[in-house]
């Protein structure tokens, strides 16, 4: 169960529950199958702690882990067995390359020159390197252009120099399933990944997975899925929440009618009103834009946020509730059953990746456990 232990002398609680991750997992890795599922886990896994995630998913079955940096694998490979993957999407950055061929991980190669760097550390070292390559299918991102990764196909010293185990891309709209570039970029992915017949194929990430079937090849990457972001606009959301973020009361009062709210004064009561200020701001990661927009909730009730939203602190509108239902202490919902993180981040004009990503340091932070995980530790 959850470690709610020093929760007291914080102002909000974060609960991350291990089991809703292994679970998104596993109904993830059904949907692709007979597809692989890889967890993508950069950014600290989207703020949840790859240290914490990563064991999880692994003995979960999950083989390959996708990290944005070098210096994240670096610190990912201790924490993995060594039957572990680690992908580096962001490739191969200049002056890194000796002590990435030297480590057990595995970057992307995403240009020419990324491809011709690793070629000559590879033959320096005198053995062949493992890498995945990156072709840009239509997003104009990462990757090499077309021609380049035909070029590079039909190279044989490339190709006795450097391993290719992957051969990805990565599309730009999957989270809206009827966009007509899904279609476009699975076209150019397929005619491109025919140049290099034996070589696994990779192109869907969490929306990918939930389109049909031809866009999951042999590896789909799934990072916000995972973590319990719904993968696309459709109502229909098989993914369960993981995340619980509650905040403190620090402070309710009775204001008449006219008084102004915050920072600006932004808010004004129309009515006789009671506020309440929570324990969390936007040096905890809730964004600015949530003033006057957005909610938090108790009992059941819908608590409008009222003003601005402070670095530290928060204040609600709670004027609904009786007298005395709330009290100084008592934990707020800010993401939980009543209040998805697609939600918070809808209000907040922005997606749940930035708000997952923007979780900050000050929360006491528990972890609910797998059962394997547990009885493995105890064992
Ligand atoms: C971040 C990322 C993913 C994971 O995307 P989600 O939408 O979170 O599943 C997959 N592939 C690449 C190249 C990425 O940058």
């Amino acid at each position: 169960m959850f470690d709610d232990d020093g929760s007291a002398i914080a102002g909000g609680r974060l609960r991350i529950d291990l089991r809703a991750l292994v679970e998104n997992y596993s109904t993830l890795a059904a949907r692709v199958a007979p597809a692989h599922l890889a967890a993508v886990v950069k950014a600290n896994a989207y703020g949840l702690s790859a240290a914490r995630v990563a064991p999880e998913l692994f003995e979960a079955g999950c083989r390959n882990f996708f990290v944005a940096h070098f210096v994240e694998a670096l610190e990912l490979r201790p924490c993995l067995p060594d039957a572990a993957t680690i992908w580096v999407l962001n490739g191969l950055m200049p002056g890194s390359e000796t002590a990435c061929a030297r480590s057990d991980i595995v970057p992307v190669l995403n240009s020419l020159d990324q491809a011709r760097r690793w070629q000559e550390i590879a033959r320096s070292l005198g053995r062949s390197l493992r890498a995945a390559l990156q072709v840009d299918t239509g997003m104009s991102r990462l990757g090499l252009a077309p021609q380049e990764a035909i070029g590079l196909a039909a190279d044989a010293r490339f190709g006795s120099d450097v391993s290719l185990e992957l051969i990805m891309s990565h599309l730009a709209c999957a989270d809206t399933p009827d966009h007509p570039a899904n279609a476009a970029q699975l076209a150019r992915f397929e005619a491109l990944a025919k140049h290099f017949p034996n070589v696994p194929r990779s192109l869907a990430n969490s929306g990918g997975a939930f389109l049909t079937a031809g866009f999951h090849f042999d590896l789909a990457r799934t990072g916000v899925a995972l973590y319990g972001g719904a993968p696309d606009d459709a109502a229909e959301n098989p993914i369960r929440p993981v995340v619980t973020l509650e905040a403190r009361v620090i402070q309710l009062r009775n204001i008449p009618a006219g008084s102004g709210v915050g920072y600006g004064l932004s808010f004004s009561a129309e009515r006789p009103s009671r506020v309440a200020t929570i324990g969390v701001g936007y040096a905890d990661g809730l964004p600015r834009s949530l003033g006057n927009r957005g909610a938090a909730w108790f009992n059941g009730h819908r608590l409008p946020i009222a003003g601005r939203v402070s670095m530290d602190s928060i204040t609600l509108d709670v004027t609904e509730l009786a007298e005395g239902e709330l009290a100084p202490g008592d934990w707020i919902e800010l993401i939980g059953p009543n209040q998805s993180i697609d939600t918070l981040a809808r209000d907040a004009g922005t997606i749940s990746y930035e708000i997952l990503t923007s979780l900050g340091a000050r929360y006491h932070r528990s972890y609910c456990e797998t059962v394997g995980a547990s009885e493995a530790r105890a064992a």
